[in-house]
């Protein structure tokens, strides 16, 4: 249950349990939903769909404990390209 009136939690690297998706999931393990001819990854559409940002050149890093998790306190925003180790 969500209860929206308990504060919020930032920095909560946990953000409750994995919220598995109920769509199709590849090979991989990854959640997605077909648009077209291709498709869409679901962590990705979850983050979205949460109105957060996906900023050009970032990517949306999927749940480690489960990789069809939809649950936005599992994901995270990644840089698409690692920075070079200085
Ligand atoms: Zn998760």
């Amino acid at each position: 249950m969500l209860d929206q009136g308990d504060g919020d939690q930032a920095g909560d690297q946990d953000g409750g349990r994995c919220r598995p998706w109920r769509g199709p999931v590849d090979r991989l393990g990854y959640g997605f939903v077909r648009v077209g001819r291709g498709r869409a990854l679901a962590h990705r559409l979850a983050w979205r769909l949460a109105g957060l940002e996906l900023p050009a050149g970032w990517r949306v890093r999927p749940c480690r404990a489960l990789r069809h998790c939809v649950n936005v306190a599992h994901l995270e925003l990644l840089p698409r390209r690692p920075r070079a180790p200085h």
